[in-house]
């Protein structure tokens, strides 16, 4: 599985660009950021991108990448797979002709470049070459993670979620886990070690047994990466690559972009072989 980050941030900068994840050239995860770092030629073969929610950050590349897939007349349509409510959001309150062209009809209700598919919660759909499972997570709209995995190497991304037990729980099911990448924007019971002065503040915090992901095993078999970069979250994981890890995500927000191949390392196969 090949992961592309487009952006990694939860805002737009200067290079910094909200959140987006290219899965083997074809498939996006959310969408915050499309033609700002793909070529048109890129775009054009993209033809599945699952949403988390309908936050502006996550879904505002869809917006220029609808009009480039219309106007060059893209081979495929794109099929945006999201929960109900998201779908919901997309269709009443961005592709609703108001804010932007409903493309689920144009060129032509027969043949449009939009496309929706519903997801059903905890329920795996193939997706391209992929298999996907939405789980929902904690946010202030309503949201999901997905579990997304091939034949062999599988990731857990998390959209914008508060503490979750349901996205863990479904991510220690799957025995291929290579990843996670993770937003954190700090939730509440982490603000110690968001907040520490200094490292023995933050070594003494992350001792806590109360303050680790239990369902992952704290982090000792897989990698962290960080999406809306708060790096003190990287103290969950006693996870010798996590620095690493993060670095890649950083670079991705910038013009260069980054591209991070997941499963075609040996460390990545060596640590999930640790698992079993
Ligand atoms: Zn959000």
């Amino acid at each position: 599985m090949k992961i592309r980050v487009l952006g990694a941030y939860g805002a737009e900068g200067l290079a910094q660009r909200p959140s987006a994840f290219l899965v083997n050239d074809t498939i996006l995860i959310d969408g915050g950021t499309v033609g700002g770092a793909l070529s048109r030629t890129e775009q054009l073969v993209i033809e599945h991108a699952l949403i988390s929610h309908s936050h502006l950050d996550h879904i505002a590349g869809l917006a220029f990448l609808t009009e480039t897939l219309a106007l060059c007349e893209a081979p495929k349509p794109l099929t945006i797979s999201s929960l109900e409510p998201v779908v919901k959001a997309l269709r009443t309150t961005v592709f609703n002709d108001a804010l932007w062209p409903d493309f689920s009809l144009l060129p032509t209700p027969g043949k449009p470049i939009v496309k929706y598919r519903t997801l059903l919660e905890e329920t795996e759909y193939p997706v391209g070459d992929l298999w996907v499972t939405a789980v929902g997570v904690n946010h202030t709209v309503p949201c999901s993670g997905f579990i997304v995995h091939d034949s062999t190497s599988g990731i857990v991304y998390s959209g914008d979620t508060g503490p979750t037990d349901a996205l863990w729980k479904a991510a220690a099911r799957l025995k291929t886990l290579r990843a996670v990448i993770i937003e954190c924007a700090f939730p509440n019971r982490l603000a110690g070690i968001a907040n520490a002065k200094s490292e023995e503040d933050r070594k003494e915090l992350r001792q806590r047994p109360d303050l680790r992901m239990d369902a992952l095993g704290s982090g000792t078999d897989y990698t962290a990466f960080v999406d809306h970069l708060g790096i003190a979250s990287l103290n969950l994981f006693d996870n010798p690559h996590s620095t690493a890890s993060i670095l890649a995500l950083r670079e991705g927000g910038t013009s260069t972009g980054f591209e991070l191949f997941v499963s075609s390392t040996e460390r990545f196969e060596a640590r999930v072989s640790s698992r079993s």
